[in-house]
């Protein structure tokens, strides 16, 4: 009788392909299924030695692996998952494990980890960051879901995962939609440091004429520093490369619009739900909209002025003063984003472990940082801390840095050089610092017009005026 394979996926683009190449390169037989069947057989043909058998079918896939059955789906997000759910779950059994490796919503994921457990079939939601390479080396992996499918899947999950100091960057995250809503995050910040490390350069491009292969130096000297992370690395290496067929700097060729697919709106979506601000990755949202306005832009920049570009600064305090408003902002970056999976976490029942999660960013995953170990030792200092920027290391950061960052910013604002999220960032610190903001006056407008009533700083209750008739 022919050898059951120990697990199945779904889903042979660049994630699943790869996925399987990993899983089955730890020793792991897996049977992969394609919806174009061509896929299948030339992903086969294309690894021989590897314990991979294309199937042709969901019910070939399905008759063709252990009990329990395990399936990774690695499809398009959306409608292709709940299609294939459907499809596969009557040719599935009781305890049969179905997990979504897939950047799926994760409030489809608690509506789905809701029907497949009431037809008794255990479901994971797999957040999987990392990319192509990540896919194949090691991926940050984000579970979710059924704990007890968690649980026997853990050696195949910890064992293709990327692994820091010999521990993997995976590890159970919390029951249905967490595992996609910390990906998520992971996303959302992944937006905000993007756009952060995008506004460092476009500084030192337009006040100080930094040519990029210049710039791709002080991105490497500071990916030495506190700064280190993966996207400065790969930064400091765009920036050095050139387009074979203009000789130009490949960033000086590429046009200046950017795409998204959508995780970071969501994390925005979840922030306006849940009231808590997350500006610094709004304002990355924004600026990649934004971006897109390329032929609007175009004619604006003939018709609204700003003022000249000449500024007397000393170009090496600049560029300190740049690196320090970037760190400053990731650290409020990140505030926000620990913030939001606090919120959640309390929203809905999951018992996130931050200082666990920041773990599991640490490798494989594009947000990959040094600066995670921090944030690990800032939730394991206390795992019920508020935020982040209270942490003693934080705050004296932020104190460190805050002189350049306010230069930055202040010399942007006065030279008409939009740094959104830089600005975006230090009004967040601004803020959240205050003994005072203006929300008394906002509560005199709402009760004026709506009668929405207001607190005293002196009598408890709430008080309603009638402010034509006051005195
Ligand atoms: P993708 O472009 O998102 O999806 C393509 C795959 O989905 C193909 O295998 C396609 O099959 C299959 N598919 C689409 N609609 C289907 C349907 N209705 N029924 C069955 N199969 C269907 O592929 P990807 O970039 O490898 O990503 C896979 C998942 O991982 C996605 O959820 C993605 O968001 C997530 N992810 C991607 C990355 C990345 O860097 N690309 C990183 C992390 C997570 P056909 O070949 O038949 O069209």
């Amino acid at each position: 009788m022919e050898n059951k394979h120990q697990i199945g996926l779904i889903g042979l683009a660049v994630m699943g392909e790869n996925l399987a190449l990993n899983i089955a390169g730890k020793g792991y037989s897996v049977a992969v299924y394609n919806r174009t069947p061509d896929k299948t057989r030339q992903f086969v043909a294309k690894a021989p030695g590897l314990a991979l058998a294309g199937k042709f079918s969901l019910a070939e896939l399905v008759s063709s692996l252990e009990k329990p059955r395990r399936i990774l789906l690695m499809v398009k997000a959306g409608q292709a998952v709940d299609e294939l759910i459907e499809a596969l779950t009557p040719l599935l059994e009781q305890d049969d494990i179905l997990i979504d490796g897939g950047n799926s919503y994760y409030q489809d994921t608690r509506r789905r980890a809701g029907v497949l457990s009431a037809a008794g079939i255990r479901y994971l939601g797999l957040g999987v960051s990392g990319g192509e390479d990540g896919a194949l080396n090691g991926p940050s992996l984000m579970p979710g879901g059924s704990r007890e499918a968690y649980d026997e899947l853990a050696p195949l999950l910890t064992a293709i995962a990327a692994q820091i100091a010999d521990k993997p960057c995976c590890s159970y995250v919390g029951p249905d939609g967490a595992g996609h809503y910390v990906k998520m995050i992971h996303n959302g910040i992944e937006y905000g440091d993007m756009q952060l490390i995008a506004e460092a350069y476009h500084v030192m491009q337009q006040v100080l004429k930094i040519p990029p292969a210049e710039q791709s130096s002080i991105f490497s000297a500071w990916n030495q520093s506190h700064l280190k992370s993966y996207l400065i690395e790969i930064t400091a290496d765009i920036l050095q490369r050139q387009d074979s067929q203009t000789k130009l700097p490949m960033v000086d060729v590429i046009l200046d619009s950017a795409g998204q697919k959508g995780t970071g709106k969501w994390t925005i979506h979840s922030a306006l739900e849940l009231g808590i601000p997350v500006p610094t990755i709004t304002a990355a949202v924004y600026a990649r909209f934004l971006s897109t306005f390329k032929t609007e832009r175009l004619t604006a920049a003939q018709t609204l002025t700003g003022p000249s570009l000449i500024h007397d600064q000393d170009v090496s305090d600049l560029i300190n003063s740049v690196r320090d408003a970037l760190y400053a902002s990731k650290i409020c970056s990140y505030a926000q984003g620990f913030a939001l999976l606090k919120a959640a976490s309390a929203n809905y029942r999951w018992n996130l472990k931050f200082g666990d999660i920041a773990l599991l960013w640490r490798g494989g995953c594009i947000i990959r940082a040094q600066f995670l170990d921090k944030i690990h030792a800032a939730f394991t200092h206390n795992p019920h801390l508020t935020n982040l920027m209270l942490y003693p290391y934080f705050s004296s950061e932020l104190a460190r840095a805050q002189q350049g960052w306010r230069k930055v910013v202040g010399v942007c604002k006065q030279l008409g050089v939009a740094i959104p999220a830089f600005s975006a960032s230090l009004d967040y610190y601004d803020s959240y610092r205050q003994n005072t903001l203006p929300a008394n006056l906002l509560q005199a407008q709402r009760d004026y017009f709506g009668a929405h009533t207001y607190e005293r700083i002196d009598i408890p209750g709430f008080f309603h005026s009638d402010w034509t008739n006051l005195p």
